[in-house]
């Protein structure tokens, strides 16, 4: 009888110990993609111990699905990219603030909510790409220049479906107001050499065939085109360096409003900002570390130095309505 009872509570221990590690396992819904997450999590398990598990999807569904499940989601954290698809996520009401000194001290504020409900991890900066060969760096200066008719038949835009763009336009109707952006983007689509395309890889493989000389992507997809085709004859050029600077965005994550393991989310959420994650998440998709005390990679870094808006991220989530329709109002598809 003893020998049984002794048994039974070794197992009931067993039980309480496994329970204890499930406990702690944080749940992740991440709209970034396996490999550029999965190495990153590992990492954290082999230098802290700590455990994780994640579920895959884009933006939208992940946050239909923490709406739909409200306080029964097992979602401890959402990881997504862009600013706008954060704050939408505040807007709804599925994500908790977190008050963190790390976080604050290792995070630039304007790469923050300034209520501590969302925290950029990753910089990628929306900036220009010109053929080389065909556009002189004294030819180009701003993204509101891009408007002017001397590139009548010569930009390459992405849709403006894709909320990068939308981002993009909210963030310069909060410097310029509404009627010089809306002015702006008429002329963009004045300009258009080629029908609007669905991702910033075409574009750039537009202008490198000399279908048009300029257009507006994101970095890390330069990065990964010109390792692909190093030869082709496109390079970076760094907008608005002399006023507001080259438009930036973000990945970035956030602790859900019902998480069940707080705790262990912020912990991890805090080590996604440490130099030792914030090189990982950087690397992994060519782009810029939010915490400074981190660089960039040699490739990355040799795109050249940059002066980024900083002008708080926020503004890209209270003015992207307005974006929508100032775009589809100038006729940009
Ligand atoms: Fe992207």
């Amino acid at each position: 009888m003893k020998r049984a009872k002794m048994f039974f509570l070794g197992l009931a221990l067993m039980f309480s110990a496994s329970a204890m590690a499930a406990d702690e396992e944080v749940v992740i819904y991440s709209a970034r993609k396996d490999h550029l997450i999965k190495p990153i999590l590992d990492a954290y398990e082999k230098s802290t111990g700590g455990k994780s598990r994640f579920l895959t999807d884009d933006a939208a569904p992940l946050l239909a699905r923490l709406k739909a499940e409200g306080e029964n989601t097992p979602a401890d954290m959402l990881l997504t990219v862009d600013v706008g698809n954060l704050w939408n996520a505040a807007q709804e009401g599925v994500l908790s603030p977190v008050d963190s000194k790390t976080l604050t001290t290792n995070i630039p504020a304007y790469l923050r909510d300034p209520n501590n409900t969302w925290f950029g991890l990753t910089i990628r900066a929306r900036t220009l790409v010109i053929h080389k060969d065909r556009v002189k760096e004294n030819e180009i200066s701003t993204y509101e220049g891009l408007a002017q008719p001397h590139w009548k038949n010569r930009l390459c835009l992405r849709s403006s479906k894709k909320v990068y763009n939308q981002s993009l336009v909210a963030m310069l109707i909060n410097r310029m107001g509404e009627e010089k952006t809306e002015a702006m983007v008429k002329g963009w689509v004045a300009n258009l050499a080629q029908p609007v395309f669905s991702n910033d890889t075409q574009v750039m493989e537009a202008i490198a065939a000399g279908q048009c000389d300029v257009g507006i992507v994101n970095t890390y997809y330069y990065g990964e085109l010109m390792a692909k085709k190093p030869d082709l004859p496109l390079t970076i050029f760094w907008p608005n360096q002399q006023d507001q600077g080259v438009h930036i965005n973000i990945s970035g994550a956030a602790i859900t409003k019902h998480a069940k393991h707080k705790a262990a989310a912020i912990k991890l959420l805090e080590w996604f900002s440490s130099s030792e994650a914030q090189r990982l998440f950087a690397d992994l998709n060519k782009e810029y570390p939010v915490n400074p005390a981190v660089d960039p990679t040699p490739e990355v870094s040799a795109w050249g130095t940059f002066k980024a808006d900083t002008q708080n991220l926020e503004a890209a989530g209270k003015n992207q309505a307005k974006a929508v329709m100032l775009m589809d109002r100038a006729g940009y598809k």
